[in-house]
């Protein structure tokens, strides 16, 4: 039954928890056995890190720097975390959250700084041969275009992740192979998410929960992806399990598990 349906959150915030142990613990109860926790600066990529070590093979650790931090940081702040991705790249199972934020950066200047250093984020995951995770807000197309040029020069995939607010984007990105896309906790809450999670590819579809980003005053726990996978399977009409294997098989494509 669902007990042993397995499922992942493929895009959360575990160091950003108050107890992330204990949550890990009752999202694992519910079959949730594996999570992709980004990173959004120095502090929270060695929180990442050391969860990883505690919960091997369980936390998935992206290394980044998130976009809308990075508006906030100087140079030297910023290379100092460039240097501690590049040191700690081995230990990565993808480079994210990364991407573009132009809420946050509001002038040209600070918008070309972001593409910048989303940019030597890319070469460094190259590098290592990793998948990157795409946050974008308020620069959805060229957070989307830069995501097409990474699988082009790179052949690596990229997760744009909570990508459920455009149906025509969406389309654009069904047409690029190693693009996935993931959905969220938004699917529970509001119909327009669902309406465009519709349109998405099966075989290129991710869930998550971003927790612990707040949903309808609550914050998003990990332990909440069964509902968010029982919600996309109603819509495309399968069974939960039957969603859930897919997923399973996103993921492990995702992250470059299906051929080892
Ligand atoms: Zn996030």
């Amino acid at each position: 039954m669902a007990r042993r349906t397995v499922y992942a959150d493929a895009h959360c915030h575990l160091d950003q928890l108050e107890d992330a142990p204990k949550e890990i613990a009752a999202a694992k109860k519910l079959g949730v056995k594996r999570f992709l926790s980004n990173s959004e600066d120095l502090a929270s990529m060695k929180r990442n890190l050391a969860l990883a070590r505690e919960f091997p093979g369980v936390v998935l650790p992206g290394l980044g720097i998130h976009p809308a931090e990075l508006v906030g940081q100087d140079d030297k702040t910023v290379a100092a975390e460039l240097d501690f991705i590049k040191a700690h790249v081995e230990s990565a199972s993808f480079l994210g959250e990364i991407g573009l934020d132009f809420l946050h950066a509001a002038t040209p200047v600070q918008q070309d700084r972001q593409k910048k250093i989303l940019i030597e984020q890319f070469e460094v995951a190259a590098a290592a041969d990793l998948p990157v995770v795409i946050h974008s807000r308020r620069a959805q197309r060229p957070a989307m275009n830069a995501a097409f040029r990474y699988v082009e020069t790179y052949g690596r995939p990229v997760l744009l992740h909570w990508f459920t607010q455009s149906v025509k984007l969406l389309l654009e990105v069904n047409r690029r192979p190693g693009i996935y896309i993931s959905a969220g906790p938004a699917v529970l809450f509001n119909a327009g998410a669902r309406k465009v999670v519709a349109h998405a590819i099966l075989d290129r579809l991710l869930v998550e929960t971003d927790a612990p980003v707040p949903f309808d005053g609550e914050p998003a726990r990990p332990s909440w992806i069964p509902r968010v996978v029982e919600t996309i399977a109603s819509i495309f009409r399968i069974s939960p399990e039957d969603l859930a294997k897919q997923l399973n098989k996103n993921l492990d494509r995702f992250l470059g598990l299906a051929q080892k």
